[in-house]
């Protein structure tokens, strides 16, 4: 079948895919519990693309209508000479936003060079203030490096976002420290549902559930939090809520992530590729394409790319169902999938 190459990225469901997950690496220096197995074998080098063929991908995506793309991992910033490819995609015409998905340990020696390729916004991800549970949660993590790193990616000039996941019996003593962080920092913050991908030793997914409405509500004993109107343009699946204190308004936004208690499909305008060159059409499903074949057994030939990718779209499943079982569905861990 012959697609035009001028076709907008639209799905079987109407859904038109503007934005670009790419996953650079499935290495990282933490191992947090949620996301990795104590013991992780890596892909091959070898395996992965190079930043050549990251560079042609994403381009290809952004001649096809995607105006946002998110750098992820895995730890991004691990990757060696990351950095050029923030330099390169940060030319690319008619990409609106470059951003990336941290644990902010290289910041302090990346974010400066994120801020000179166009990078203006950030997620960094933050699940404890207490330096003995960071450790615990993140396993090999330093908590002070990464407030460091959150320093100076807003030193910089970064507009940064928190991320949080919360494991019940883990860290949820710490969502209201978390939220007074923020707020002094004058940054927004969302919680993430955990979700079930990857088989980990470390808890029982389903032990671990809080949902979005119990988290606002511990929130709301210090904080009082006004619902935001969603900006469907943008079609992101944190919904926000603004923070006064003492009827004060702060300048932090509080969001919630709710994979299992508010499913968010029916506005999904993403798709992800994995540091080996997999297109995932969902986050929640196996549902996948091999670029890495095209750019390989076809060097530069974009035409095919181009159409590779607008046919792919054609398997977007129209949405996911998360099982909180100990033998999840998706077997790929977070990492790998590129959060
Ligand atoms: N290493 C970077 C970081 O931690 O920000 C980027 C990759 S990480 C996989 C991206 C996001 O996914 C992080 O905010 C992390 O907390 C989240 N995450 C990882 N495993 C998860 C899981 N099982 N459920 C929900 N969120 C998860
Ligand atoms: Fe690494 Fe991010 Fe996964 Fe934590 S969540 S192990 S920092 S990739």
């Amino acid at each position: 079948m012959f697609l035009k190459i001028d076709d907008m990225l639209q799905d079987q469901f109407n859904r038109t895919v503007k934005y670009l997950r790419v996953s650079v690496t499935d290495r990282c220096d933490f191992r947090c519990v949620y996301c990795m197995a104590e013991e992780m074998e890596f892909v091959p080098r070898e395996q992965l693309l190079t930043l050549e063929e990251l560079n042609e991908i994403t381009r290809a995506f952004v001649e096809l209508g995607v105006n946002k793309v998110r750098i992820t991992g895995g730890e991004p910033l691990v990757r060696r000479d990351i950095d050029q490819l923030f330099e390169n995609l940060g030319q690319l015409k008619g990409l609106d936003e470059l951003t990336l998905t941290t644990n902010g340990s290289q910041l302090p020696k990346y974010a400066g060079k994120l801020v000179k390729s166009g990078v203006k916004r950030i997620n960094i991800s933050l699940d404890s203030l207490n330096k003995d549970l960071f450790k615990e949660l993140t396993r090999t993590g330093n908590l002070d490096h990464v407030l460091a790193g959150i320093d100076s990616a807003i030193n910089a000039g970064l507009k940064v976002k928190l991320n949080s996941v919360v494991l019940k019996n883990r860290n949820v003593d710490e969502v209201i420290n978390l939220v007074d962080y923020a707020v002094t920092k004058g940054i927004d913050i969302s919680f993430i549902e955990e979700m079930p991908l990857g088989v980990i030793a470390e808890h029982a997914r389903d032990e671990e559930f809080i949902s979005s409405d119990k988290l606002r509500k511990i929130i709301e004993a210090k904080y009082q939090l006004t619902k935001l109107e969603t900006d469907n343009s943008n079609a992101g699946p944190s919904k926000y809520w603004a923070v006064s204190q003492n009827n004060t308004a702060t300048s932090s936004r509080v969001g919630f992530i709710s994979p299992h208690s508010d499913n968010f499909c029916s506005t999904c305008n993403r798709v992800r590729l994995t540091a080996t060159g997999q297109l995932l059409l969902c986050l929640g499903n196996e549902h996948s394409v091999d670029l890495k074949a095209v750019v390989r057994n076809y060097p530069k030939d974009t035409d095919r790319l181009k159409q590779t990718i607008i046919a792919a779209m054609g398997i977007k499943p129209e949405r996911h169902y998360f099982e909180l079982s100990d033998e999840p569905e998706i077997l790929r861990f977070m990492n790998t999938t590129g959060g």
